[in-house]
């Protein structure tokens, strides 16, 4: 590697490496595309980091750190063709889409990004990218990628292990053998028996809803030059290892990213404006009893039907467990949900609940000390943060990855207790899924002090320690930073194409042996 490095430098002026972000504007996605971008700037690489102006808005916190510190971000703000891929004016994110059937207006108007984005990144005055870095869910990225003769990494935060098993499935073709949604098999090549149904583990664009969709991403995913994972080897090595097998490229594990924020008003400004001031948080947190908070959040898309909200509601308090509940109604439900609260409810808890309505500062409450547990919905962002905070889980997938990423915390890393939920349940719950009974019972077993509950919070903490380690100089995930920016500091393609194509695809080479 050092000496095709060599070579290709003998004839290259060396320049600082420039990356390009292009993060799906998404919060799950978005929020560790900014951890990352914050990451790559601090070790010197120059990053353009692609946004729009709503979400430009949302980060502006950040964009004023980075700008404070010096750091060589730029935050390249596109207009966001609403109009034109009929969605309503304002909808840059999948958060504030008023309904779900507008998911494939949403990949349009990303899709109609590339034009605006291969001209501003060809325009002369732009320093030539030394590689994208995109979202899986940005298969159009390669076509820029191609014309530009630059490489394209294809970012995921999902873990090794939920990747694999999509593509373990989809190379099995066990979907073609399986007739019901429901009938639960066993995924294919894995040493641990791992049972799914199709309806749980439909992957990230089932067909035949998002149609061509699905044949790009795939291929996206097939013809990258090379993939970087929000994970770290100390959590799933031999699935990094196996799925780097399977797709036959480099997989850089690079995470977990949020670590990067090092201080509580960093971490209380991730990805949007919280809704309940962080001081306060932190001030009723120190009240609070070492591991004896239940932290209860289901990430940025999950909508609460009001009869189930108040059905977790009921269930948290008869657990008789502090706790920390965030909700983020929706607008119709919002009302109901906000008079049974103040009808009794609220008042009843008062002594031992924080109910956080809207943006929560997650990964700070996580954090501290006094919680020890948390009821999630196994987005993968919010796993990681529970498993970096090393606290158990109460596991309730709803979509997308969420079940498979259930499947690890529970069957794998064996720090979670399932909720119990079989069926998915897009951006709203269609009805309730779950009682008040389940709720207290999983609170109760996951806090309790039994010898269970005391070897899951073990394993817990044992994960938590490793996680922070791999961040650490030295670390897995600190040196895959290293390695990354290695491999494209020295491009130059504008010099010489052919060359440096040559001499990037050695590097990818030898960078798997
Ligand atoms: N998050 C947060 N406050 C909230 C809800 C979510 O900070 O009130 C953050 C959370 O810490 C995580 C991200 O938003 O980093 C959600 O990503 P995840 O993959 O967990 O779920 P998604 O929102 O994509 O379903």
């Amino acid at each position: 590697y050092r000496a095709s490095k060599q070579m290709v430098m003998d004839g290259h002026r060396e320049r600082q490496p420039h990356f390009v972000l292009v993060p799906l504007m998404a919060q799950g996605h978005t929020i560790p595309m900014v951890d990352l971008a914050l990451l790559l700037a601090e070790r010197g690489v120059l990053v353009s980091f692609i946004t729009t102006p709503f979400n430009a808005s949302r980060i502006k916190d950040t964009v004023r750190r980075a700008q404070d510190s010096r750091l060589p971000i730029r935050f390249v703000e596109l207009h966001f063709p609403c109009q034109e891929a009929g969605l309503p004016e304002g909808c840059e994110n999948i958060d504030v889409l008023p309904a779900p059937e507008l998911l494939l207006n949403f990949f349009e108007a990303t899709r109609l990004l590339q034009q605006p984005l291969e001209q501003y990144l060809s325009e002369p005055q732009q320093p030539y990218p030394s590689a994208i870095i995109s979202d899986f869910c940005h298969p159009w990225t390669r076509k820029i990628a191609r014309r530009l003769r630059v490489p394209r990494l294809t970012f995921f935060s999902v873990c090794c292990f939920t990747l694999l098993c999509h593509f373990n499935i989809s190379h099995d073709k066990v979907y073609d053998r399986i007739a019901d949604d429901d009938e639960p098999f066993v995924v294919p090549g894995l040493t641990e028996k791992i049972e799914v149904t199709k309806a749980q583990a439909p992957g990230f664009f089932p067909r035949p809803f998002f149609g061509e969709i699905s044949n790009d991403v795939e291929d996206a995913e097939f013809t990258a030059d090379g993939i970087v994972v929000n994970s770290f080897e100390g959590l799933e090595k031999s699935y990094i290892e196996d799925y780097q097998k399977a797709m036959g490229k480099k997989v850089w594990t690079v995470g977990p990213l949020f670590l990067n924020n090092r201080s509580m008003t960093d971490l209380a400004l991730r990805g949007d404006k919280a809704s309940i001031d962080a001081g306060r948080c932190l001030s009723w947190l120190d009240t609070m009893k070492p591991r004896s908070v239940l932290y209860a959040c289901f990430g940025s898309l999950t909508r609460l039907e009001p009869s189930q909200a108040m059905e977790i509601g009921l269930g948290l308090e008869a657990s008789n467990h502090p706790f920390v509940w965030v909700i983020k109604a929706s607008e119709e439900s919002e009302e109901r949900v906000e008079e049974w609260l103040s009808g009794g409810f609220q008042e009843r808890v008062s002594s031992r609940a924080l109910i956080v309505k809207g943006w929560a500062p997650q990964a700070m409450i996580l954090s501290h000390p006094a919680i020890g547990g948390f009821m999630t919905h196994c987005g993968w962002n919010s796993t990681l943060e529970g498993l970096t905070a090393g606290v158990p889980m109460i596991t309730w997938p709803h979509f997308a990855d969420q079940f498979l990423n259930e499947r690890m915390v529970v069957d794998v890393l064996k720090v979670g207790v399932s909720v119990g939920v079989t069926r998915p349940s897009f951006l709203a719950f269609d009805h309730l899924l779950v009682r008040r009974d389940d709720v207290e019972r999983c609170v109760r077993s996951l806090m309790d002090e039994g010898r269970n509950g005391e070897e899951r919070r073990m394993r817990a903490k044992e994960l938590g320690e490793k996680a922070e380690a791999a961040m650490k100089r030295g670390g897995s995930s600190y040196s895959n930073i290293t390695h990354l920016i290695e491999c494209f500091s020295a491009i130059a393609v504008e010099e010489d194409d052919e060359q440096t194509r040559d001499w990037m695809q050695s590097n990818l080479r030898n960078a798997q042996k």
